[in-house]
Parts: C-alpha cells; structure tokens; sequence
C-alpha cells in the first residue's frame, strides 16, 4: 500500500523507523526485533540502507518479512552515492519483485574514505538523480525524499537547501520526511519557509527517543541538530542513570509528539532504533490520543 495514500486519511498516526542486521548471525534477533514494532500496528515501517553497501543487503528481507507477516505497509530506502546505474537498477527491481511500493529515494552520506575523490564520474552525485531513475523504471512507486529543517550540512544557506528540495520534490518526491530534531519551533519555521516556496507534498516530522547520554552525542554529530536547553539539563540531570535516562527521553519524546499533533501533523515518524520498548512505551503514552 502506498504511504502517500494512506496519509491521505488524516487520522493521528506513528510510524517506525528500522534497521537491518549488519551480518547473517544477528538476522535473526533483528528480525524478531523489526516485529515486535510491527505488532504495534503502525502506519508503515521503514527500513534503512547503508550507504556503502554495508547493512544494505538485509534492507528488502525486513521489509519483505514485516509485510508480508503483519501487513504492515513498509518503505525500503535506497541510497546511490557510489553504486552504479546498473546496481541501483538491480535494486530497484528486486523492491518492486519483494511487492514494496514504497521507496526512500536517499543519495546516502559520502564514505569518509571518498571525501576527497573527484566526483566527475560517479553515476550519481544526488538524490535527485535517484528519482529520475525510480520514475524511469516505469514501476509505480511511492517516493519518499530527507529533507533537513536545520539545513543539510552540505549547504551553504536554507535558501540553497530549499530550492534543492523544491527540484528533488518536482522530479517526484510524493512525501517528504526529516533529519531529527528536538526543538519543534525549528520545524514549524521550516514547513512555512517550504510551503512558501511551493512545497507541497506531506511532510513527516522524524523524533528520535534519545534513550541513553552515549546516544547524545553520536546523534547529534550525525544529524547536526540543535539541543534546546530542556533538553540538556534533562540529560546532565538523568544521563548517568539509564533507567532514568530512559524514561526521560521517552517523556520528551512524546511530549513532541503531542505538540505536534496539535499544531496540525498527522503522522510522526520515530527513529525506533530497534528498540520495541521504547516504540512500546511511545505508543502507550499516546494511547488515548491515537485510539489503541
Ligand atoms: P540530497 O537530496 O542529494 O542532498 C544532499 C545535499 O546536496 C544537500 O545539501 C542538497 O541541498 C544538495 N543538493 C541536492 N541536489 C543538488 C544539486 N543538483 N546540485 C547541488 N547541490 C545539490 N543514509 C543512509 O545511508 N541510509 C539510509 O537509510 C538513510 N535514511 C535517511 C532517512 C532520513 C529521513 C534522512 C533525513 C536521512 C537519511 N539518511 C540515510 C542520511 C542521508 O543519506 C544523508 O543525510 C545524505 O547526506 C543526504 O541524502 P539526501 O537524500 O538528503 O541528499
């Protein structure tokens, strides 16, 4: 089922995000991880690749399983920096083979090791390329595209990063989803700069539960993202405890949702870690809310 369909039916949803093993031997707890989420009946779960091959190659197998035991809708991402036409072209063929019709079309970051190459030649240097390729394929997918309500790193300025967006988003783009972030107002400032600039598709807000204090700091490196001061005191206060830490970044969480739903957003996407407790205790905070 296609996501940009499903959103059309306004009800106040959560979505889960998944990753898949990094090698055969951890397959299976991943697995039964991937669907204990499932059983939470979200609106769809997705499914991440790794960027230089890595993990990718579970990426279809999770998705394919989820769907086919739960019927939960399910979103393969696909990233091309440094494949190959014809690998991507491979892939796309084995989503629409696996009966996934949904696509994270995603350039993936730059391998540390490829920083410096001269990127000339590569068969694709953006995302946007990606969809082109998907769109040519001549399979009906639904297409997903990242977008970054702090600004990809790459960019020199939001007024670059959003008129990028605008073209991705042309080229196909039936629903967007962000980079974390944890001070909504960043947010809201955003959906206004893109919706001013003709952007029109859904947009999915992406929480990330920061869980324990380690967590913190990849995180932020990772996604760049602002930390509002509630958010570090409550981390000095409860970081060395993870019990605590836990319950706090899960009571942070949903108090961001709850904000969410009520400034207008229909459906949050969680970055769930393969964590089935915290979607668990997430989904529980909301249950009056959502109805389950
Ligand atoms: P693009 O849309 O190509 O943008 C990258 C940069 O290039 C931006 O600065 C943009 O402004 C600029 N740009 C775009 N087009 C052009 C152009 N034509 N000319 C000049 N500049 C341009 N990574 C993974 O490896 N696997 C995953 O599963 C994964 N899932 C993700 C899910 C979400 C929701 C998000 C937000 C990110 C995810 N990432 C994933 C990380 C993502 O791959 C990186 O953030 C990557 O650096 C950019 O990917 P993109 O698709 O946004 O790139």
């Amino acid at each position: 089922m296609k996501i940009a369909e499903i959103l059309k039916k306004e009800k106040l949803s959560l979505s889960f995000e998944v990753f898949p093993p990094k090698t055969q031997t951890n397959f299976e707890s991943v697995k039964n991880a991937t669907q204990e989420i499932a059983k939470l009946s979200p609106l769809f779960m997705s499914v991440t690749y790794g960027a230089g091959g890595g993990t990718s190659k579970y990426t279809l197998d999770i998705a394919k399983n989820i769907k086919e035991q739960y019927g939960v809708p399910t979103l393969a991402h696909l990233t091309c920096v440094s494949s190959s036409k014809e690998t991507v072209k491979e892939r796309i063929e084995a989503i629409h083979n696996a009966g996934v019709t949904n696509i994270m079309a995603l350039r993936g970051d730059i391998p540390k090791e490829l920083e410096d190459a001269d990127r000339s030649h590569w068969d694709y240097k953006y995302a946007i390329e990606l969809i082109e390729d998907i769109k040519a394929s001549g399979y009906d997918f639904c297409i997903g595209g990242a977008c970054y309500p702090e600004i990809h790193p790459e960019s020199a300025n939001q007024k670059d990063d959003i008129k990028r967006l605008k073209e991705k988003v042309d080229a196909g783009c039936d629903f967007l989803t962000t980079q974390m972030f944890f001070d909504n107002n960043l947010l809201y400032s955003f959906l206004y700069k893109i919706r001013e600039a003709g952007i029109t598709v859904p947009v999915l807000p992406g929480i990330m539960p920061i869980t324990n204090a380690n967590q913190v700091a990849r995180s932020i490196k990772l996604s760049g993202s602002f930390m509002p001061q509630r958010f570090k005191s409550l981390v000095d206060k409860f970081g060395s405890d993870p019990e605590a830490m836990k319950q706090a970044g899960i009571a942070y969480a949903t108090d961001q949702i709850i904000d969410l739903y009520a400034n207008g957003i229909t459906n949050v996407h969680i970055y769930s870690m393969n964590k089935p407790d915290v979607a668990e205790k997430i989904q529980a905070n909301l249950s009056d809310i959502l109805g389950k």
